[in-house]
Parts: structure tokens; sequence; C-alpha cells
């Protein structure tokens, strides 16, 4: 496992469509366990794959107990809304408030082809919606208000507090 280079915001890959994987090799492997130490290492709760400038559709969250690899993930269903306060590894020093639902369903492939779905809610589907966005070259900026300027210590905190704050809800999870 390593750790990759964080993409940061002006880095064009940021901005492109990521394509679907269309077959699970070793390389996709190596690819979500670098992503998870990656994102473990920054103390972040998701990773998409053009953060680290790989344009292909893979996603991993990770909150408490729960690791979610999403490959090809797919917005099914949506419900309800939330003001989410978001910040970004490839948008540092900077958060900013986005409509978001409340709750999604989201199908996706696991590292082993078998395709799932999950339904996740509150910062969770804040944390998926963020994520998949990545994929259609999106980043919150984009539609972000009431943007303001963090510091590092800042986004540390405050990554550190959202994930004891999930510590007692627990995703739903529905594997067929
Ligand atoms: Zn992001």
């Amino acid at each position: 496992m390593a750790i990759r280079e964080i993409r940061v915001h002006g880095d064009d890959i940021l901005q492109k469509k990521a394509r679907p994987v269309t077959n699970i090799t070793p390389a996709i492997h190596t690819l979500l366990d670098d992503m998870l130490e990656t994102m473990r290492a920054k103390d972040a709760v998701g990773l998409a794959a053009p953060q680290v400038g790989i344009l292909r559709r893979i996603v991993v969250v990770e909150m408490e107990d729960d690791i979610f690899e999403l490959i090809n993930p797919e917005i099914i269903e949506s419900d309800g809304s939330q003001t989410s306060n978001e910040a970004c590894l490839s948008v540092p020093g900077k958060c900013g408030d986005i409509e978001r639902p409340f709750e999604v369903t989201v199908r996706a492939l696991d590292r082993h082809g078998e395709e799932y779905t999950v339904t996740v809610d509150e910062f969770l589907a804040a944390a998926f919606c963020h994520e998949i966005d990545h994929l259609e070259g999106e980043i919150f900026l984009d539609k972000a208000t009431n943007i303001q300027f963090i510091t590092n210590e800042q986004a540390e905190e405050r990554r550190r507090i959202r994930k004891l704050r999930q510590g007692n809800r627990r995703a739903r999870r529905l594997r067929k």
C-alpha cells in the first residue's frame, strides 16, 4: 500500500468526468488499498479516485467500522434535504455550505465485482454525494454558499469531530 498524492483545486483532472470501471483488475485493488491508506493518513472520511489523479469511477468512504468501497456508484434514490457544511482534501483552506439530500441509496460494485445497494443518511449521505460529485468533475466549491477560510489545524480538527459525532450512527446496509 502507498499514500498517493492528492490533486488540488486548479488541477484539470478534478474537472473531468471519470470513466466507469469495466474490469476489476489487481491494479484496481491496489488503487482501492492506496485510496484507503491515503484517506486514513489525512484523517478524511472519503476520497474519490480523481483526487489521486485516476479518472475512474471509484470512491472510498470510511466511518468507524464501516468501510464503503464504491465502484461505479450510482445514486438510485434520494430523500429529504439537509444543509451540509463541507470541506475537501482537494480544496485546502476552505469550507462552505451545500444542499444535499438527507438520505441516499447508492448502487455500486464491491472489489469482487458484486453489486450491492446501501442506504445512508445525514453526514454519510452528504459524504457519498460529495465523493460521487468528484466523479462528475464537480467539487463542492462549485455550488457552495457561505464559503469560509479555515486553517490546516481547523480542517484537521473538524475531521476528527465529524468522525466522533458519527460514531453511534449506523449505516443500513442491504446486500444481495
Ligand atoms: Zn472532496
